[in-house]
């Protein structure tokens, strides 16, 4: 089965794409779970939050640089956001490609579910 976060990262698979440089694209959830729910995808493969290491670290700070500015655009920044990271069963991944969610339009409960 081909990657569906690496198809929509190519062009190749629909997506509502709000971002997008050589590194990262971020598009809109299909199931949004508030108001503002978008995710964060490196171009490169990696499956997922256990699989990142010093050699691709930077990435993962570069996906919280493109969040803010995704905030920004969506209007996030007042009022804040969260960012999630899934990894696997206990985590609640369903996608193996990382991506960050970046969640925001209503208030975040804690501890989540
Ligand atoms: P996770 O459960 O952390 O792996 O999150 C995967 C997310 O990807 C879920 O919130 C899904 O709704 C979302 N998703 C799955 N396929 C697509 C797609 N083709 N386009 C946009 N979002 C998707």
């Amino acid at each position: 089965m081909p990657c569906v976060f690496c198809q929509i990262a190519a062009g190749q698979a629909p997506a509502t794409i709000v971002y997008e440089d050589d590194r990262a694209v971020a598009f809109r959830d299909i199931r949004p779970q508030a108001p503002v729910h978008i995710l964060i995808v490196p171009r490169e493969h990696i499956s997922g939050p256990l699989e990142v290491t010093d050699a691709n670290a930077a990435l993962i700070g570069h996906l919280v640089a493109v969040a803010a500015k995704v905030a920004q655009q969506e209007g996030l920044a007042g009022d804040g956001y969260r960012l999630v990271l899934n990894q696997g069963h206990h985590g609640g991944q369903s996608v193996f490609h990382l991506h960050m969610h970046l969640l925001g339009g209503r208030h975040m409960r804690w501890p989540p579910g």
